[in-house]
């Protein structure tokens, strides 16, 4: 029986979602073998809440390891806590959410432990042979313009971050998983000291849950106004292609694609986007894509489902008067 551990991210005292995506993704992946897939919860308290959460997630086991200072991520702490854990753990995949903290603590402990680490992938596949479960980890390389399957045959565990937003979290019911408590003491102090804490006042959105994107892009650049009517009206959020970011129009935590988010939301919608690949790679999976284009051979046609070649500054202020209409 081989072992992969997720590590379990939280903050503001909450598990975020992309530990159950991971879960998820894995149970469905090895759904059919004896593997055990192990969450690995570092927490400075623990609750059945979480504890239920991870267990119909897809957890086999739940290591919990409960120490005051898990109470806010700090890499030094969680570094030792996680090293503590796999020292005596013989697991062969680790694997972490690219986020801003699995980014800062998966490369600290893969030096720790000597191994290799495949950053931000958007795709997992399992090889299982008689030996070992070996992980095979996508991202993009070369500057989006090809993907490279990275695998870490001669070390364990073989680790990988993957982007939140990917996978999509199930509910396995009646899943059972084992309970561990780990008791080892994190023998060393952190080095920082919060003294205080300012919340970013900026309306952060996070668009990895919003069931309604409508996305613009370069075509529509002065349309903005626009699109953030429709979305109100329609209980969406606004979304952008990197050129649009990079033209300061919108802001960053609003853009999709390979260096933005990974979005798979209900409806996404394209206006004067071209279809990059490095923006397709952040919304191909989402369960509908409507793109409104000039151009009729623009990449994004090929993996929209309604394909609309028209003048999207058109479009869209008789879409927002139709939707006025309606609600009306
Ligand atoms: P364009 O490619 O310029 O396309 C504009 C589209 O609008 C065209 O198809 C045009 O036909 C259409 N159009 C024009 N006028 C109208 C109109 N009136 N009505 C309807 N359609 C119209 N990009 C991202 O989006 N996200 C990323 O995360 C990202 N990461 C990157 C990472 C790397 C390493 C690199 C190299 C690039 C990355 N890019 C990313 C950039 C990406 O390659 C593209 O340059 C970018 O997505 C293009 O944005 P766009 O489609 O808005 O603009």
């Amino acid at each position: 029986m081989k072992s992969i551990a997720i590590f379990i991210e939280r903050r503001n005292q909450k598990i975020c979602s992309v530990g159950l995506e991971l879960l998820s993704e894995t149970k469905r992946l090895l759904k059919d073998s004896d593997n055990q897939i192990v969450a690995l919860y570092l927490t400075d308290k623990k609750t059945d809440e979480d504890i239920n959460r991870l267990e119909t997630c897809g957890a086999d086991k739940i290591i919990t390891y409960v120490d005051p200072q898990f109470q806010t991520y700090d890499t030094l702490i969680y570094t030792k806590g996680l090293e503590n854990i796999i020292k005596t753990n013989d697991f062969d995949v680790l694997l972490l959410g690219s986020t801003l903290i699995g980014r800062d603590l998966g490369p600290r402990l893969s030096a720790r432990v000597h191994t290799g680490l495949t950053a931000d992938a958007t795709l997992l596949e399992f090889e299982q042979t008689e030996e070992r479960l070996n992980l095979l980890a996508t991202r993009p390389a070369l500057g989006g313009n090809l993907f490279a399957t990275i695998i870490c045959p001669d070390h364990k565990p073989q680790m990988a971050t993957i982007r939140p937003g990917v996978f999509s979290i199930e509910v396995f019911d009646n899943h059972k998983a084992e309970k561990v408590i780990f008791e080892e003491k994190i023998l060393i102090k952190s080095k920082v000291e919060i003294l205080s804490k300012k919340v970013n006042e900026t309306a952060y959105v996070d668009l990895t849950k919003a069931k309604l994107i409508i996305a613009g892009g370069r075509g529509v650049a002065t349309m903005f106004p626009t699109l953030k009517e429709i979305a109100l009206l329609t209980g969406g959020e606004v979304a952008a292609s990197r050129a649009v970011v990079d033209q300061n129009i919108e802001p960053k935590d609003r853009q999709v694609g390979q260096t933005g988010v990974t979005v798979r939301p209900s409806v996404y919608v394209a206006s004067g986007i071209s279809g990059a690949i490095q923006h397709m790679s952040g919304m191909d999976k989402s369960e509908m894509i409507i793109a409104i284009n000039t151009d009729p051979n623009a990449l994004i046609f090929n993996v929209a489902d309604i394909s609309i070649i028209a003048d999207a500054n058109k479009v869209l202020p008789l879409l927002k008067e139709e939707i006025q209409l309606i609600k009306h």
